[in-house]
């Protein structure tokens, strides 16, 4: 065989001199995004339009036109008119430190397989631990998503509060957690992935201002416990996706320790607040938990996938997994960190640690604190500016970067002014101008903002409520 092609896709003078034009490219991406020289944040296509553009352009497209072209197709997150879903405009030092992770491919499933990224692993995970409050019993590790980590902390909790090993024999009783009926839809599906069934998953409705209603925990508590469910968990959100607001951590922590539940933090959007001074009241109580989440790729300027998930007493971060009796891995305990596999739900994962490692190295922890509190204070202002809008009707007080609201006028009905709504965020998403997303709050219809873009301005959150009161006109 002929390894003509290999030879070429392996030349390292075709890296070098792709790779420079690609980082030029990128650049002038950025330029172009930060700076607003490109109008469009997302220039829409319909979906069919978009396979079939990408079928023809395998077909015939110009190769020196595939990175422009995938550029033009995608939605520009360094734009500040970037105002929609959860994901952070990456730091571009942590995107170059992914593609370090790309081409070294150390799988670090052992230790041998990427010494580096797993001890700067500990380093990392010990870093946020120390933020969140906890003592050197702490360990955690990175893994891929918050959905993930979400899962592997309520299978640590059945682990630990759980007799019967269900690991190995199965279940043998019906199993549930509690968590607030509006948490992220992958803890719904973590419980199901592990058997807990429609009824292991205690939903604990809202209060008016949209977090867990903490006044019943008690009775939806003793409610299950009749039902002859054995409730091992307590989820609480930091913040819940949709509004952004935050379950009172306090309380939570109190009521599970009442019970000897595990209790679980899902802080993938906002745990970052632990960085951020001014909002760390926020996240009040999270020192109590006994688990938490946190996505590098939300708060933290990190490219996709970075997150964290950290555990109070670490010896529970070994035994997830693992077939043995939970004494036996407790005195391997220390000689065993840096096998990251065995804690992990991946065997093979990218070296996110370093994406954590080059910003904290190269800028401080305060950088974290600086895009936390930007964005927060942004999130309150835009919230007063839409109660002072007449014509604008703000779902509840935002208490983060993530603010609801929807166009109101009295002469309309509700399923009017449902339609009016989505319409005005149809037209926003046709005109590229601004990129926003949506939610559904009962059957309520909202518009709905996350400000990710530390670079977003009053201005053109004004311009936004602009462009949205010419789309009413
Ligand atoms: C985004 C989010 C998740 C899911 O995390 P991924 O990293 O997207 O898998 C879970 N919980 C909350 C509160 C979130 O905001």
């Amino acid at each position: 065989m002929k390894k003509k092609l290999l030879q070429q896709a392996y030349s390292p003078e075709d890296f070098r001199k792709r790779g420079h034009r690609l980082v030029d490219e990128l650049a002038n991406h950025l330029d172009n995004t930060l700076n607003e020289k490109s109008e469009k944040v997302i220039q829409w296509n319909l979906p069919e339009d978009e396979y079939i553009f990408w079928k023809d352009f395998m077909k015939d497209g110009d190769e020196t036109k595939l990175f422009p072209e995938i550029l033009k197709h995608t939605t520009h997150v360094h734009n500040p008119r970037y105002i929609g879903h959860q994901v952070s405009p990456p730091a571009p030092l942590g995107s170059l430190a992914g593609l370090i992770s790309s081409l070294l491919n150390n799988g670090m499933a052992v230790y041998e397989m990427g010494m580096a990224p797993s001890a700067i692993e500990r380093i990392i995970t010990e870093f946020i631990c120390a933020k969140i409050g906890y003592d050197e019993n702490s360990r955690g590790f990175l893994t891929s998503g918050g959905t993930l980590a979400n899962l592997t902390a309520l299978l640590s909790a059945r682990k630990a509060k759980v007799q019967h090993d269900v690991w190995n024999k199965g279940h043998h009783q019906d199993l549930g957690i509690m968590v607030y009926e509006e948490a992220h839809y992958c803890v719904d599906r973590a419980a199901k992935i592990m058997g807990l069934g429609e009824k292991g998953i205690i939903k604990i409705p809202a209060t008016s201002n949209f977090n867990m209603d903490i006044s019943v925990l008690e009775e939806y508590y003793q409610k299950a416990v009749k039902k002859g469910i054995k409730v091992f968990a307590i989820v609480g959100s930091a913040p819940a996706t949709a509004v952004g607001i935050y379950d009172d951590l306090d309380a939570i922590a109190a009521f599970s320790k009442k019970y000897d539940l595990w209790f679980h933090v899902d802080g993938a959007h906002g745990g970052a607040s632990i960085f951020s001074p001014k909002y760390q009241h926020t996240v009040q109580g999270i020192d109590q938990a006994d688990s938490v989440v946190i996505d590098g790729h939300k708060m933290m300027m990190m490219p996709t996938i970075t997150t964290a998930l950290l555990y109070k007493d670490g010896n529970h971060s070994h035994t997830t997994f693992s077939q043995k009796a939970d004494y036996l891995l407790e005195q391997s305990e220390d000689e065993d960190w840096y096998n990251l596999a065995k804690r992990t739900f991946e065997c093979t994962k990218t070296m996110m640690s370093i994406q954590w490692y080059t910003i904290l190295k190269t800028y401080g922890a305060g950088i974290f604190d600086e895009y936390v509190t930007t964005l927060y204070d942004l999130g309150h202002q835009f919230g007063k500016m839409i109660e002072n809008n007449p014509q604008l009707d703000l779902a509840v007080k935002p208490m983060s970067n993530i603010v609801c609201f929807r166009f109101i006028d009295d002469s309309l009905s509700p399923s009017e002014l449902n339609k009016i709504n989505e319409h005005i965020r149809q037209r926003l998403l046709e005109d590229g101008e601004f990129y926003i997303v949506q939610t559904k709050l009962g059957v309520i219809y909202y518009l709905r903002t996350t400000i990710m873009n530390p670079f977003t301005t009053k201005e053109h959150l004004d311009r936004l409520l602009e462009r949205i009161s010419a789309i009413v006109k």
